[in-house]
């Protein structure tokens, strides 16, 4: 039966990163038919932030990565908070203790500091081990609780990075239970993911060095460690430094805000850094589930390229029928959109999937569709062409226009029909007439294809809005 965990510090932010390794272990054990577990990891009081755990159920909720053991969903091993379990920690570090595993720490940080001199003057290395006090007190809980190590080497295989072999140099005491009466992340994580049962521990690559000793600790507790696969690190888009904020990785429920779907998200994250053994890139959760391997995680960094998304996000609002769209664009709608009919939103939705990035741009970009957009004189003055056109010369090719277009039935082949025709007519090129008309009639500096647009927005508007326009330039002549 296989167990994976997702461990997460309530810290405040799901990136990127943490997401993936979400993702990767519940993939494991949705595959297998095992149980994914969500644990929060709330060791460190100072590092807290609040609502950070609540903020990181919401994101996997969002994503669909359910679980099936978790703070608010208890199961057997409970409880999956570990400022809730502090009780299991001490037992644990009392049989270390009996053992003669663990001792009290006496020292202070100045008694450290003098260690480490110490260690440098005679160009060694410094360890806590070579430091051991000779005589120790009992453990009363006033200091820090250190583990004492057995220096060896180690030949391990980590499921995603491979064979390693270390030497005993890398084998330090390390703290157990800090003075504050919360354990280390060291010492808790292998307590609970041996009595949750954890088959597979997936997790980023911070914690890879310190395997050798968590083995130590393994063989102390005779716990047999769970098979453990280090992720590599998500990197920013130079491909060199750890993925930060500052790349423009957003928090992954801002990018559920911005209207980027679940499908993307997913399939993003599951290819930085792992494929499928081709050059696909988008899969559905099902997929996913089928063809998920660790074997397949590469060892070296990923690449997050926001550019990548886009792509990815918009094939995924392109590949989606009218309605399934319509349904998932609800809350993006502007205002003004509440007056109009949901026929009339689809006809719009129609134009804008051909090139939405994320969902959140329909506000913007549908307005011009819902409401007469004020008259914006830089569109003119800012273009190229038009620019070099008098404000006579722009009148009279939007009262040709005008004429022309009354004639129209205003479907789509029709507006073809008759603005090709005015174009032989009137002896311009395309690009002054076809933007001519386009700004009139949307005011706005992009806009879906000029005859899908006017065919959507209707006779009677896109006429009184080229007379708009004709009533400005004459005012403003
Ligand atoms: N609490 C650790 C972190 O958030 C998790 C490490 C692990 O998955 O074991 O970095």
């Amino acid at each position: 039966m296989i167990r994976t965990r997702f461990a997460p510090s309530p810290t405040g932010y799901m990136h990127v990163g943490g997401m993936r390794t979400a993702l990767f272990a519940w993939l494991l054990a949705r595959q297998a038919g095992g149980q994914f577990i969500l644990r929060i990891e709330d060791t460190d009081k100072a590092r807290e932030v609040r609502g950070a755990k609540e903020h990181l159920i919401k994101s996997l909720k969002a994503l669909g990565l359910n679980y099936d053991e978790g703070p608010d969903n208890n199961g057997p091993y409970g409880p999956y908070v570990q400022s809730q379990r502090l009780n299991i920690y001490k037992t644990w570090a009392q049989k270390l203790i009996e053992q003669g595993r663990a001792y009290a720490d006496p020292y202070s940080e100045k008694d450290v500091q003098l260690f480490r001199e110490q260690a440098k003057s005679q160009k060694k290395p410094f360890l806590y081990r070579d430091n051991r006090p000779a005589k120790t007190s009992t453990w009363d809980g006033s200091q820090p609780l250190r583990f004492k190590s057995d220096p060896k080497n180690y030949n391990f295989s980590d499921a995603v990075m491979g064979e390693i072999s270390t030497g005993p140099e890398v084998i330090d005491d390390f703290v157990l239970i800090k003075s504050d009466g919360f354990p280390t992340y060291n010492f808790a994580h292998i307590i609970d993911d041996f009595e949750m049962k954890i088959t597979h521990i997936l997790r980023g690559q911070e914690f890879l060095a310190s395997i050798p000793n968590y083995l130590n600790l393994y063989e102390a507790l005779a716990i047999n460690p769970p098979i453990i696969a280090t992720l590599p690190p998500v990197l920013g888009p130079d491909g060199k430094k750890k993925l930060s904020k500052r790349d423009g990785a957003k928090d992954v429920l801002d990018y559920i805000k911005l209207g980027y779907l679940e499908e993307a998200l997913i399939s993003f994250m599951a290819t930085l850094g792992w494929n499928d053994g081709s050059t696909k890139e988008i899969f559905s959760r099902n997929e996913l589930i089928d063809s998920f391997s660790l074997d397949r995680i590469g060892r070296s960094g990923a690449k997050f390229d926001d550019k990548r998304l886009n792509w990815l996000n918009g094939h995924v609002i392109r590949s989606m029928t009218l309605e399934e769209l319509f349904v998932k664009s609800k809350d993006f709608w502007p205002e003004e959109a509440k007056s109009y009919s949901p026929d009339y939103l689809k006809q719009v939705l129609g134009l804008l999937q051909e090139r939405l990035k994320y969902l959140a741009e329909i506000k913007n970009v549908s307005r011009l569709f819902l409401v007469d957009l004020p008259i914006n004189p830089q569109l003119i003055s800012e273009h190229k062409q038009l620019s070099k056109l008098s404000s006579q010369e722009l009148i009279a090719i939007l009262k040709q226009a005008k004429q022309s277009l009354k004639d129209s039935d205003f479907t789509v082949d029709d507006l073809n029909n008759h603005l090709n025709k005015l174009l032989d007519e009137i002896n311009q090129k395309p690009i002054i007439l076809f933007s001519l008309i386009r700004i009139a009639t949307t005011q706005a500096p992009f806009s879906p294809g000029l005859s899908d647009s006017l065919s959507v927005i209707g006779k009677e508007k896109s006429l009184e809005r080229i007379d708009a326009q004709i009533n400005y330039l004459q005012k403003n002549n």
